[in-house]
C-alpha cells in the first residue's frame, strides 16, 4: 500500500489560513450596513495606514484549516459573512475560502485594500475596495486597475481624514468615472473628520455617493472583535 504523501508546504499555504478572529456583529458599514453578520478577520497586511483600527490582526493568529472555518462561521447562524483582515488577499487560500462560503449559501463580501489584484474573485462575492486617501499615507499603494474587476453590486470606499482627503477623492470620481462602475462610500476617518462637515461638503458638491458612518463604533466604540 503507498504511503499517504506529505503536502507540500505550497500546498498547505493553498487550503489553510492564518485568522485572528472570527465573530459576530452587525455589519457596520457598506451596502449591508446594520444586517447580523460573522466577520472572519485574516491575519497580516502589507500596509500601515495611520488609522489602522486592526493593528493587533497585523501578527500573531492561528492556522485553520478551511473546514475548521467554515465550522466557526456555522456556529452562529448569520446569512452574511463579510472575510476581512488586515489584508485577507495577502493569504493564498482566500480565495478558495470565499467560493466555499459560497457554495455554503451565505451572502459574502470581502473588505480589501486596493493595495492587492482583485481578480479570479468568485463572481459571487461583493467585494468592498478602501482606496486610500493621501491622508491614510498609503496613497501610492493604489492599484486604480482594480476598477477593472469592479461591478454595480461592488463599492469603493474612501476613509477621509481631512478637507484634503475630500477634495482628493472627488477629483478621483470624475478622473476614473467611478460612480459609472460601482457603489462609492465616503466615511470619516474615526476621530479625525467631522461626520457632520462631510455630510455638508457632499451635500453641497451634488455627489453621487454615499455617506456612512462606521455603526459597530457608534454602539461598541472602537474595540475588537465588535
Ligand atoms: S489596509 Fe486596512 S488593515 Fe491594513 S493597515 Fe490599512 S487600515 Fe489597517
Amino acid at each position: 500500500m503507498p504511503e499517504p504523501s506529505t503536502p507540500t508546504l505550497a500546498q498547505a499555504a493553498a487550503s489553510r489560513l492564518r485568522i485572528t478572529e472570527i465573530f459576530h456583529s452587525l455589519q457596520g458599514e457598506a451596502d449591508t450596513v446594520g444586517w447580523p453578520t460573522v466577520f472572519v478577520r485574516l491575519t497580516g497586511c502589507p500596509l500601515r495606514c495611520h488609522y489602522c483600527d486592526t493593528e493587533y490582526a497585523f501578527h500573531g493568529g492561528e492556522w485553520m484549516d478551511l473546514d475548521a472555518i467554515l465550522a466557526g462561521v456555522e456556529q452562529y447562524g448569520a446569512q452574511y459573512v463579510t472575510v476581512t483582515g488586515g489584508e485577507p488577499l495577502a493569504q493564498k487560500a482566500c480565495r478558495p475560502l470565499l467560493t466555499q462560503l459560497c457554495d455554503a449559501g451565505y451572502r459574502v463580501s470581502l473588505e480589501t485594500s486596493g493595495a492587492l489584484d482583485i481578480d479570479r474573485i468568485d463572481p459571487r462575492v461583493v467585494k468592498v475596495v478602501d482606496l486610500k486617501t493621501p491622508g491614510s499615507g498609503e496613497v501610492g499603494r493604489n492599484r486604480y486597475c482594480v476598477l477593472e474587476h469592479m461591478s454595480p453590486a461592488d463599492q469603493l470606499k474612501f476613509v477621509l481624514c481631512d478637507r484634503a482627503d475630500y477634495e482628493w477623492a472627488r477629483d478621483k470620481l470624475t478622473e476614473y468615472d467611478i460612480p459609472a462602475i460601482c457603489q462609492v462610500l465616503f466615511s470619516p476617518a474615526w476621530g479625525q473628520l467631522e461626520p457632520r462637515e462631510l455630510a455638508d461638503w457632499i451635500l453641497a458638491d451634488r455627489l453621487p455617493v454615499r455617506f456612512q458612518v462606521q455603526l459597530h463604533k457608534l454602539l461598541w466604540g472602537d474595540v475588537p472583535g465588535r
